[in-house]
């Protein structure tokens, strides 16, 4: 069997599916292939931190006197203006959230498609 797809490594790294016939032959094939393991491993643990960040590890805004110092900085001669919010509401927790997690798992399927055309490459050169 040829490596398992990205996408489908992403899709057996959230879990959210009813396993399929597909989903077991990839893991049997995940259980056989170092690479492919890693691989899941590393998109497990990304959903995992995903899933359990908390609003300390969400971006916020800086320190009141961080911002000052930015402000005076940037534009000196003009008063401060008012530092963004420093708590973000629910709803834009949750986005960032999921932006977070989507474009983790798009780099991390970007490098993999890098990865497997550069082995393709090695591969024609070679030949
Ligand atoms: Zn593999």
């Amino acid at each position: 069997m040829a490596h398992v797809e990205p996408a489908h490594l992403v899709e057996l790294a959230l879990g959210n599916a009813t396993p399929t016939e597909a989903d077991t032959e990839a893991l049997r094939h995940v259980d056989q292939c170092a690479r492919c393991r890693d691989e899941l491993r590393v998109l497990t643990r990304l959903v995992n931190a995903a899933r359990t960040a908390r609003l300390v590890d969400l971006p916020t805004a800086p320190p009141e006197r961080v911002w000052r110092r930015i402000s005076r900085g940037i534009s000196p001669e003009t008063n401060t203006p008012e530092p963004p919010p420093r708590v973000l509401d629910r709803r834009t927790r949750a986005v960032l959230a999921v932006l977070a997690l989507a474009t983790t798992v798009g780099a991390a399927v970007a490098l993999r498609c890098l990865h497997e055309r550069s082995r393709v490459v090695r591969c024609r050169v070679i030949r």
